[in-house]
């Protein structure tokens, strides 16, 4: 069967691979259908993903946003999975023995695995994958079954945000996570605004009941947000940019009492006035990767939103295409949104 293996940095190509044994006890055996690039894949092909994070480790199948149809299932398996169901696939696989597991947060895991980081992921037209880690969704389209996995990002974001009907959240950055953040706390009921450089992303923001704001300074974003939340300032400020000038922003405007949300993933570092914490009584969360629970909530989340996530879709390649895929998302940053490879 065909696969994208990455061999080093920078060097994937498409190749024939083994094709998996019959499921053992508990496994599934998918086929892939389509798998969704983002962030985290262009950090690994760089070859820049932190020690915390595992480290590129090659030669490594990526793909960790996948939507597939069961092929086959091994004994032991969940009732509800069957032979030729469309399911999404939960990339998180937890140790069940460190200290976030045993308070509930295998998502947290000191040892934890995604596949397409740690084990090979969807790239590949066959996968063999833990029962436990996949879902079943109707929708009639495997892209949209892909699009389960960064959803899942903002069911976490939201739950961590304990966002409320009625409150006002501001979230930085209009990529994929950010208006998936922006659609979920807009279904809980508040009211949203979408901060970002590109007006393109802002208008799909908009089109999902989102306000929109285009970054300038930090300082005129800050006060824009201030006016655009009333009061004291946003209650809720949310980061999916990673960046450090967004960083700040996002704790300066948050209200006194109010919460921030970093989302986004970097290795940059940001300078934060100390008095910030102590004189707000800010409360500041990290968001991981989702639990189970939660990823079964973005399934539902995507079977109720479909249309509107099928627009986050900005480019689809074939997967004999797919090391053109991820080059052209490294390559073109402001243009794309939900790079998406078409493997069967
Ligand atoms: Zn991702
Ligand atoms: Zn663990």
């Amino acid at each position: 069967m065909r696969a994208a293996l990455t061999r080093a940095v920078r060097a994937m190509e498409v190749v024939d691979v083994a094709e998996p044994a019959e499921p053992g006890a508990g496994e599934v055996v998918v086929r892939s259908e389509a798998v969704g690039l983002c962030g985290s894949d262009y950090h690994f092909l760089l070859g820049e993903l932190s020690d915390a994070a595992g480290g590129s480790q090659f030669p490594r199948i990526q793909g960790h946003e996948v939507g597939a149809t069961i092929v086959a299932l091994g004994p032991g398996c969940r009732p509800e999975l069957a032979v030729g169901q469309r399911v999404a696939l939960w990339p998180l696989h937890a140790c069940g023995r460190c200290y976030p597991c045993s308070v509930g947060r295998p998502n947290a895991c000191d040892n934890f695995e995604l596949i397409g980081i740690h084990r090979d992921g969807g790239l590949q037209e066959l996968v063999t994958i833990g029962q436990a880690q996949v879902f079943p969704i109707a929708v009639d389209d495997g892209a949209l079954a892909a699009l389960a996995e960064p959803l899942s990002i903002a069911v976490r974001a939201v739950h961590r945000a304990r966002i409320e009907a009625g409150e006002k959240v501001v979230v930085l950055g209009a990529g994929p996570i950010g208006q998936c953040v922006a659609l979920l706390a807009h279904e809980r009921g508040a009211q949203t605004l979408v901060v970002d450089l590109q007006e393109r992303r802002l208008t799909l923001a908009r089109a999902i009941g989102a306000d929109g704001l285009r970054w300038r300074s930090r300082e005129e974003t800050v006060r824009a947000a201030r006016d655009w939340a009333g009061g004291g300032g946003p209650p809720v400020a949310v980061d999916a940019t990673g960046a450090a000038p967004a960083v700040r922003a996002m704790v300066d405007m948050v209200a006194s009492a109010g919460r921030v949300v970093q989302v986004g993933m970097s290795g940059e570092e940001v300078p934060l006035r100390i008095g910030c914490f102590t004189e707000k009584e800010i409360d500041m969360v990290g968001v991981s990767c989702c639990g189970g629970g939660e990823f079964g909530e973005a399934v539902a989340a995507v079977e109720r939103n479909a249309p509107a996530l099928a627009r986050l879709v900005s480019d689809e390649f074939p997967l004999e295409r797919a090391p053109d895929a991820i080059e052209h998302a490294i390559a073109n940053p402001a243009e794309v949104m939900k790079v998406l490879i078409r493997v069967g």
